[in-house]
């Protein structure tokens, strides 16, 4: 399998995709093609032996190949359960993806990579004896996730820039309780200037030519691949269950968890309808509703890791469907605002005694906005995206008692915490990697 630029333009390896992220030309790498399996043929039942037979075709020809299965034991040890929910209009349930180290699904991703990469150092053609240095924009989730996934991991530097005073306690104690080949850095300044430190860093000859510098960003095919897993393996357990493929309803922001449910449907997963919930940012349904593609500053909401105006995904989406009319018949997108996402959270946990964080409540809003017909008609999976508990502040006050941590996250706030305070500028950050060097 080789992977090219959505252009067309560049086409590298699986080892170069997963090391370059973005192709040279700034657009996202896809497969060369989309292999397609025969859900009947899959006989395995666990998330690892799923995951291994579902990923061959993406590995065939790798130097990767033969490390695929110990890739998959090592990023996915945690459970995704697929839980039914009993009691509702018709057939559902939940794929719960917040079991892992930071509670929210961005950890299968970042787990995958960090594995994958680190069996990809030792392959590269150039040898380079110095550590590869992670830099990572984050708002939130993004930042723990990836910092969980490399830390203690040989070979690598993890730095997280975050802005200060914009992310919640919890969300700070998660980004800066690592330490060991972790540092935290809090900048004075917005989400928006984090991220041009960290491009600016890359675009500096000087500083990019002292460091070997590499990202992890949730556009990396290396962060999509794991995600076709979860989706394949909950559409082939309900299909073994119930005798009739699961239709999926997404939570979506930047597009990448959907995406991976797109690609899993087009490989042959017994996969239904795909239905995104999205919060008050709504290029995507507008699109599907008029055909023209809109990107726009995002507005901040409740589910605010799906904060995107512009989703990078989109050009992946695209390139599958090139032609409107076949995109449109290939997706559905239902809208939630903040105050419908209040609702639902109160609403399921006084219906059913389930607590969703506010992503999650998106999924369940878009599925009761479903037509009764619909949801009678066929089973319906909703993914849940993070633990309530890491948005207790949203959350809380709708249930009105307190939400329990899962053990993983309990663990993370009990250990220390340390940011470095650095200025948002480039010769700041610039320093600040020298000091890391002594
Ligand atoms: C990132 C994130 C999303 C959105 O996923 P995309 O892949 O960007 O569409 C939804 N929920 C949570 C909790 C997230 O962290």
């Amino acid at each position: 399998m080789r992977y090219l630029s959505t252009t067309g333009a560049h086409e590298t390896s699986l080892v170069g995709a997963l090391m370059r992220g973005l192709a040279p030309d700034g657009r996202l790498y896809v497969p060369d093609h989309m292999p397609k399996l025969d859900a009947g043929d899959i006989a395995c039942d666990g998330l690892v032996d799923i995951a291994t037979t579902v990923l061959e075709p993406f590995f065939e020809g790798s130097v990767l190949a033969p490390s695929l299965s110990a890739i998959n034991a090592d990023a996915l040890n945690f459970p995704i359960p697929l839980r039914n929910l009993p009691g509702r209009d018709g057939p559902l349930a939940v794929l719960e993806l917040f079991h892992g180290p930071t509670a929210a699904f961005k950890d299968v991703g970042a787990r995958f990579l960090a594995a994958a990469m680190q069996r990809a150092l030792p392959k590269l053609e150039v040898s380079d004896e110095r550590p590869l240095t992670i830099l990572v924009a984050t708002s939130g989730d993004t930042g723990g996730a990836v910092a969980a996934a490399f830390h203690g991991r040989g070979g690598f530097r993890v730095g997280i820039l975050f802005p200060e005073g914009q992310v919640s306690p919890r969300q700070r104690h998660q980004l800066t309780c690592w330490g060991g080949n972790v540092r935290s850095f809090e900048v004075a300044g917005s989400f928006d200037q984090c991220q041009a430190l960290v491009k600016g860093v890359f675009a500096d000859p000087s500083i990019s030519a002292q460091y070997r510098l590499g990202s992890a960003n949730s556009i990396n095919i290396g962060r999509l691949l794991p995600q076709v897993v979860y989706h394949s393996a909950a559409a082939l357990w309900h299909y073994r269950e119930h005798g009739v493929a699961a239709s999926f309803i997404v939570p979506t922001g930047n597009l990448g968890n959907a995406m991976a449910c797109i690609w899993a449907r087009a490989i042959g997963m017994p996969i239904g309808r795909i239905v995104l919930a999205t919060n008050a940012n709504r290029p995507i349904p507008d699109y599907l509703a008029t055909g023209d593609w809109q990107p726009r500053p995002s507005v901040q909401t409740l589910a605010s890791a799906m904060d995107v105006g512009n989703p990078s995904n989109m050009e992946r989406l695209r390139h599958l469907h090139p032609d409107f009319g076949e995109l449109r018949d290939a997706v559905a997108a239902i809208p939630v605002d903040d105050h419908e996402i209040r609702a639902q959270i109160a609403a399921d946990y006084r219906r059913f005694g389930d607590i969703w964080c506010p992503h999650t409540a998106t999924g369940f809003r878009a599925y009761d906005r479903l037509p009764v017909a619909l949801r009678r008609e066929s089973p319906w999976i909703v993914t849940a995206t993070a633990h309530p508990a890491k948005f207790e502040t949203i959350v809380e006050p709708e249930i009105e008692k307190e939400v329990e941590m899962p053990p993983a996250l309990a663990d993370l706030m009990s250990l220390p915490s340390h940011a470095e305070p650095l200025h948002a500028d480039i010769a700041a950050l610039g320093s600040a990697l020298e000091m890391w060097d002594n």
